[in-house]
């Protein structure tokens, strides 16, 4: 107490910690947030949101990317960065650090909000619960970086390459400046092309959603969030080699589905998580036994098995190629192979 804590100190501190991105939003440039999504719904008193993040790393795909392995882009990069000391105790400790000065930190997890308990208002005049952060519009606020058209969060250091949380303070501190529309995003649809399940419309289409912040509009793609959903978790057999085992002979396609966001995931997790048969290695019995060991050793989560194929890995292999992302490495271009796709139906051997 009585000590002066400036941006520049948390900064310094947040890098010593481990962490690779953090950017400073002042409370006003959330003012046409909605209020079950506004800082200030969880913390009344806030005047900064701090978005800190981590890089995935290039290499957690390339098993993916190969076709060769899953498990380690679940347990570090996907659910494993997101739930892990990787990003979580960086981030309590700088929250601790916060605090020491007099400030109250609200530590703030970003998983996503896929379905809202139904609720009503606990007091009058505030929204129910649960309020969650839009990330990736608070990290636009807080001056990191931009969404891309695939809707991911783009920095000009990592492209693609970063996972967020946030702390909201009642700290003041001069906001950082925020990154131009279309410095980073340059619409080269590289994504649509790579996505498996037909989840980003292209631009042509004109499905686009758009923000105001301050004086820049920021705009992105209107995602199909249930195809989406089913190719990245796996109920697509174009990209999941553990149906076909599981399963030979199913054919779902996700691009010819019509899944909300909400069915997509009770559907994947089903494949995942459903008793059906027990074998030796999962007494308890799954369905798709693949996916279930992702998910058990996924850090006891979520799990990826598309492995954001466009969205991603191909936006960050053109960001790479057109020299627009810091981070650069020796073995560029990353997709060095003809890309696997699987056909949708692979037949029994006794068809
Ligand atoms: S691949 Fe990346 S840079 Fe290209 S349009 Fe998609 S989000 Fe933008």
């Amino acid at each position: 107490m009585g000590k002066r804590l400036t941006k520049e100190k948390i900064r310094e501190v947040a890098y010593s910690l481990g962490l690779d991105l953090i950017g400073f939003a002042n409370i006003e440039r959330f003012e046409n947030a909605p209020v079950d999504m506004h800082p200030k719904s969880i913390f009344p008193e806030a005047k900064t949101v701090i978005v800190v993040g981590k890089r995935i790393l290039r290499g957690g795909w390339r098993g993916i990317e190969e076709g060769t392995n899953w498990v380690s882009y679940t347990y570090f990069d996907y659910h494993g960065l997101l739930n892990s000391f990787f990003i979580q105790l960086p981030l309590y400790e700088l929250a601790c650090f916060i605090e020491d000065y007099g400030y109250e930190a609200v530590p703030y997890y970003s998983g996503v909000p896929e379905a809202k308990p139904p609720g009503k208002p606990l007091r009058e005049n505030q929204p129910p619960p649960d309020v969650h952060l839009a990330i990736r519009i608070a990290a636009v606020c807080a001056g990191l970086g931009e969404i891309g058209w695939s809707k991911v969060f783009l920095t000009k250091k990592y492209g693609p390459r970063q996972r967020l949380h946030a702390i909201i303070t009642d700290l003041e501190v001069e906001p950082d400046p925020l990154v131009k529309p279309g410095s980073i995003c340059k619409r080269c649809m590289e994504c649509v092309k790579g996505c498996p399940s037909n989840a980003i419309p292209h631009i042509k289409e004109g499905k686009k959603v758009s923000i105001k912040i301050e004086n820049y509009t920021y705009e992105w793609a209107d995602i199909d969030l249930g195809k989406c959903t089913l190719s990245y978790h796996g109920g697509d057999s174009r990209v999941s080699p553990f149906i076909h085992k599981s399963f030979p002979g199913w054919n779902i396609d996700a691009r010819k589905q019509n899944f909300s966001e909400e069915a997509a995931y009770k559907f994947c997790w089903s494949l995942s998580t459903g008793k059906w048969r027990k074998t030796e290695e999962f007494p308890s019995g799954y369905i798709i036994e693949g996916h279930a060991y992702l998910q058990k050793w996924g850090v006891g989560g979520s799990y990826g098995i598309c492995g954001s194929r466009g969205c991603m890995r191909s936006c960050f292999n053109f960001l790479e190629k057109a020299g627009i992302v810091e981070q650069r490495f020796k073995n560029e271009p990353f997709i060095r192979r003809k890309r696997w796709l699987l056909p949708y139906k692979v037949k029994r051997s006794k068809d």
